[in-house]
Formats: structure tokens, C-alpha cells, sequence
């Protein structure tokens, strides 16, 4: 099956490059034919070489850079990482890593933790005991790992950013940043100076410490990683992170990566490549190759939700209770209705992220969105949640999920949830 090509306007280059002509997930409905997420023969083992469905492309200096024209066999890899969100398309991805024949010990699910460390809230409560209760009930290891204080500490940061620990065979380890300590004797010696009232010495340690990090901001809604950089402070360089220090990936190893992004999410992720060097690949200095394989990107929303009706999986509750994503509860792209959901949902004692997001505004004396608070934001807006699975209501709102739930029971039908077809909107990240 091929997938056609069109031409598209690329603001990259500012010329036409040949664009998959995807479904996006705006359009894609349950009637949408299923083209990729349909049974999948065993290759593993096979020495096959997969070839990504789409050839990859070389405009961008990243492009040429990390560009592969196809992956080893799969056998070929020592590891096989899945970035596990506990989302709906990472777990298509997982799913479709098995059906290819993957032994469940070659596999591990890689989860980065979004707020651990702060009082602040940011994840769904229900993301851990789901994602451990996949990690259980098929019996593949889990890993997390985090930068501590996770995104409350990234928009509050005066600084150096904090350090990132993650679990490997060893433990529980840390990696601190080069400017780390420095920046915790600065703050010392700030607090000693605001007792004496010592203002000289004040000044001096602010100063040092604002220019080795300042936000005080949160970050901006768009593409750029550098300014929206939650995505990359506290999930990508997390990830390069534990690869580079963990025991087991430092070196001599072979890894293979696999993300679950798809081009019917946004114009950005439809020019992604399916198959590239991860930029942690570094085969002569560390004997370590490190390839991504984004095995899902030209599935449809519709395949996507086949690979886990197949499979007779229970997605991660949230998208039975409306959520069409599932990715940080308080993330930026929230629309309106997203929030009066997470209102809804979590809107009580500390665990109330709308308000946390409220008098971090107020505090900050920075707005989430680019024109107005977030209480205009959402002002008319409604709220999605539906409320007709109860147990579904339960698991999100008092964030419990067990793995004998995780499997459709015999019997039982397995249904769309009903955040399944409302597209990408709020999203992706
Ligand atoms: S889900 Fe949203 S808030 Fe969370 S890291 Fe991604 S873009 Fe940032």
C-alpha cells in the first residue's frame, strides 16, 4: 500500500517540498477506512530491514544530519525503548512492536514524569497507575524518569535547571547540571544576605544567579522548542539524559527508539521523518547507536484506535471521560474546553491545576495564553466531560487503574471511548 504525495508550501525553506497527503486527525472519523492498523505479519528474526512508508526527507539541516534510509532488523537492536505517554498512540505503538513478533525482554517502556517534585500538579492522576498497569499486565519493564520539580520548577526557574533522575538496573540515579551547584550556593548565600541585610551582596548573587538561568515564565504556545520548553527541558533532554548516563545505554549498545508521533496531529509533525539518528547515536566515540523509529507516523486516528480495539485494550481512562489527548492535564495548549474538563475533573484542594495555573498568572505577571488570563480564556466555554462511564470517571478523578483492567474482559464489547475522533485540537506536544 503506498501513501500518496503532495506538494506544500515549507516555511522552513521557504519552497515546495513533497508533503504526505495524511488524513488529519480533525477529519478522520470512525468511518475512516483502517489502512495500517490492521493485523501485521511476525518479522522479527526475519532479517528484515524496514524501510519508512514515506522516503525520508534532507531539507532541513537537521534532515540531512540525522537522516537513515532504513532501520536495522529489529532483531539487529540490544534494546527496544518505547516512550510510553501512556496516550493512546504510544500504546498503538507498543502493541504494534508485538504483533511484528518483538520478545516482550527486549522491550522497555521509558515514562517521563511531568511533575514529580513539586506540590504543583501537571499530569492526570491517572497516567502512573495506568502506565504501570500496561508495564504489569504485559509483563515489560518500566523506567521513569524526571527533572525534578518537573514543569512547576522549569516556569519558576531563577537559575540552573534542576537535575534529572531516572531508574536503571541500579537504582534510582542523578544527573546534576554543571551549573547546579553553584546556582543552590548562590541561594544560600541570598537568604543569608536578605537576614543581615547585606543588599551589596544581595544584588551580586542575584545577578550571577539571573544570568545563569531566569524564566519566570511559562512556555509559549508553538513549534519552536526553544521557547515552548517544557517539551524539551522535561521530556526530550530527559530522555538523551538517561541514554548518555544509564548503565545499560551509555555504551556498546545498540538502541532502538520508538515514538508515537503522527503527521495527522499538525502541519509540524506531518514533515517529520519516520526513521532518523537520534542525536544521542554516537557509534565511534561510545560504540552506541541510537535509532528512532516512528513507527505509527502516517496512521490515521482511526488505526490507531483498530491496533487497540484489536487488541481489546481499555486506553488510558481519560479518553473515555472526553479528553481526545492525553499528554500533561495542564498543558498549554489546552482549549477552553479542556480546562473547564480539568476544572471539572481535579478542581479541589491541591490537586487543583486550574488554579494553580490561575495564581501562577497572577504571580508571574504572565499570561498562559498570548492575549488573556486563563478565566477569560475559558470564559464561555464548556466543559467536554462525559460522565456516563462511571468506573472510567472514577479511575481519572481518584487515579487508580489496576492491571486486570486493562483488558477488555470476555463478553464485553469493546467500545470507542469518547474523546476517540474529537482530532488533535489542544494538542499535540
Ligand atoms: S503536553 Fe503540553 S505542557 Fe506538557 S510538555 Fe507537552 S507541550 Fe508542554
Amino acid at each position: 500500500m503506498t501513501t500518496e504525495i503532495r506538494m506544500q508550501f515549507d516555511f522552513d525553506t521557504g519552497g515546495l517540498v513533497e508533503t504526505p497527503d495524511v488524513i488529519r486527525d480533525r477529519d478522520c472519523t470512525i468511518d475512516t477506512p483502517v489502512k495500517y492498523g490492521g493485523p501485521v505479519e511476525s518479522i522479527y528474526g526475519q532479517n528484515v530491514e524496514i524501510m519508512p512508508k514515506i522516503k525520508g526527507r534532507t531539507v532541513t539541516e537537521h534532515d540531512r544530519a540525522h537522516y537513515m534510509e532504513k532501520l536495522l532488523p529489529l532483531e539487529t537492536y540490544t534494546k527496544i525503548i518505547v516512550l510510553f505517554s501512556s496516550g493512546k498512540d504510544s500504546l498503538a505503538s507498543l502493541l504494534h512492536l508485538l504483533e511484528l513478533g518483538v520478545p516482550k525482554e527486549k522491550i522497555e517502556l521509558w515514562h517521563h514524569i511531568i511533575d514529580r517534585g513539586s506540590d504543583k500538579k501537571m499530569d492526570h492522576k491517572v497516567t502512573i497507575p495506568y502506565t504501570e498497569a500496561v508495564s504489569k499486565a504485559f509483563g515489560i519493564p518500566l523506567k521513569y524518569s524526571w527533572r525534578e520539580g518537573g514543569f512547576w520548577s522549569e516556569v519558576y526557574r531563577r537559575g540552573s535547571t534542576a537535575p534529572v533522575r531516572f531508574e536503571d538496573e541500579e537504582g534510582i540515579q542523578t544527573v546534576e547540571p554543571k551549573a547546579w551547584h553553584r546556582s543552590e550556593e548562590l541561594k544560600e548565600m541570598m537568604q543569608q544576605a536578605e537576614l543581615e541585610d547585606n543588599l551589596d551582596l544581595l544584588e551580586k548573587c542575584r545577578k550571577e544567579l539571573d544570568a545563569i538561568g531566569y524564566r519566570m515564565k511559562f512556555p509559549a504556545k508553538g513549534a519552536d522548542l526553544s521557547t515552548r520548553y517544557c517539551s524539551a527541558y522535561l521530556k526530550i533532554m530527559v530522555g538523551s539524559t538517561v541514554i548518555a548516563h544509564s548503565a545499560s545505554t551509555k555504551r556498546n549498545c545498540k538502541l532502538l527508539i520508538i515514538s508515537g508521533e503522527r503527521r495527522g496531529e499538525s502541519n509540524n509533525r506531518s514533515r517529520y521523518n519516520e526513521i532518523e539518528k537520534h542525536g544521542m547515536n554516537a557509534e565511534i566515540k561510545n560504540n552506541r547507536t541510537v535509532h528512532v523509529w516512528r513507527s505509527v507516523i502516517d496512521w490515521s486516528l482511526r488505526d490507531v484506535w483498530e491496533k487497540i480495539r484489536r487488541f481489546r485494550i481499555n486506553p488510558n481512562p481519560v479518553y473515555a471521560v472526553g479528553f481526545n489527548r492525553c499528554s500533561c492535564a495542564g498543558c498549554l495548549f489546552n482549549q477552553p474546553s479542556h480546562w473547564l474538563a480539568v476544572k471539572e475533573l481535579y478542581g479541589s484542594g491541591k490537586d487543583d491545576i486550574f488554579q494553580q495555573f490561575v495564581d501562577a498568572e497572577k504571580e508571574l505577571e504572565f499570561t498562559l495564553d498570548h492575549h488573556v488570563d486563563l478565566p477569560t480564556y475559558v470564559r464561555d466555554a464548556t466543559s467536554f466531560v462525559d460522565r456516563s462511564n462511571q468506573r472510567a470517571l472514577e479511575q481519572v478523578m481518584n487515579g487508580e487503574f489496576r492491571p486486570d483492567e486493562v483488558f477488555v474482559p470476555e463478553g464485553q464489547t469493546w467500545q470507542f471511548p469518547s474523546g476517540a475522533f474529537r482530532g488533535s485540537e489542544g494538542g499535540p506536544c
